[in-house]
């Protein structure tokens, strides 16, 4: 006889609007102009999604110069910088925006700040496209500084402080962003910024889910790939409140052993990661185990973003 498991499910998870917006952008560039389609960087961080898209005909680049002259190009929902801009347009590339629009309007307080004058700090983890891109809206490096933790605050050395700022990823934790803008605020009492961050609603959203979700529960499932920033945030914040978590990618590599002496787990998605991965997630534990499922009262999210021209 099968062992019981009781699943309760998070509400909301997986696909936020800006990441509905960008695969939507990609497929149907893939529809108008035929295949191959070419986007810069994976266009959202999930493997499933990425594998998807690229049977469909895109090739994903690092590098514009690996992408034919003429070519229509996309830029990833993470945002890119000035000089990916300026490198598209020397290759006489054709752009589409897959920009998340929330990521947009961080780039405009980029550059209004730069307009007057500020030094811009970004709280944001080094080497993620969404800080390249944001980052890259100032051309003087001098002028930006990345803070990626509290320890980062102390070893900054900034001497105008009359006129300085903040921005920060849309996909942080939210209590640990708000504990480094507390003490940029100590350091640097003139700073300005946004109300409280630049953290979009679905982090906001799938953060303030996780932490109901995780009552009761001897395990949380995250679903979504490692290198999705807000995925890994969903993992890390249940192992801070104690409860043990894994983030699962790949369904069929997913060790169901983890499971063995568990009776309640919860499972929560990535704002990248589809819906079918947690259907195919649930089917697979339902080979070992009488699965009993329910699902949070959460906020219901009804945002869309309007498409570019395509
Ligand atoms: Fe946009 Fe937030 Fe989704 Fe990123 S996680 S694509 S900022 S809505």
């Amino acid at each position: 006889m099968k062992k019981e498991i009781h699943i309760t499910l998070a509400e909301p998870r997986g696909f936020c609007a800006g990441v509905d917006r960008a695969i939507t952008i990609v497929e149907k560039t893939l529809e108008k102009y035929g295949a191959p389609i070419y986007v810069r960087h994976e266009v959202v961080h999930n493997e499933f999604v990425i594998e998807d898209l690229k049977r469909k005909g895109a090739i994903f680049v690092e590098d514009m110069k690996d992408i034919p002259k003429g070519s229509h190009v996309i830029y990833s929902a993470h945002g890119v910088s000035k000089l990916v801009r300026k490198k598209a347009s020397d290759f006489n590339l054709v752009p589409i925006d897959a920009t998340c629009p929330l990521v947009t309007k961080v780039h405009k307080e980029v550059i209004q700040q730069n307009k007057k004058g500020h030094i811009i700090i970004m709280i944001g983890h080094e080497g993620h496209p969404e800080v390249d891109g944001t980052m890259g809206q100032v051309d003087d490096n001098d002028k930006t500084f990345l803070v990626q933790n509290l320890g980062d605050i102390d070893k900054l050395r900034i001497k105008n402080t009359e006129k300085i700022s903040y921005v920060t990823q849309t996909t942080l934790s939210i209590d640990e962003t708000k504990e480094i803008i507390d003490k940029l605020k100590t350091k640097y009492p003139n700073i300005s910024g946004p109300n409280k961050s630049d953290i979009c609603y679905a982090t906001q959203n799938r953060q303030d889910a996780i932490k109901s979700l995780i009552t009761d529960k001897e395990l949380i499932i995250v679903v979504g790939s490692s290198n999705s920033s807000n995925s890994s945030r969903l993992a890390e914040i249940a192992k801070q409140e104690g409860v043990e978590s894994v983030l699962v990618g790949n369904i069929e590599n997913f060790d169901l052993s983890i499971l063995l002496n568990k009776k309640k787990i919860g499972i929560t998605a990535g704002a990248s990661a589809p819906e079918i991965l947690v259907k195919n997630l649930i089917k697979k534990i339902k080979r070992n185990y009488d699965v009993l499922i329910d699902e949070m009262n959460g906020i219901e999210e009804n945002i869309i973003f309007k498409l570019p021209n395509i």
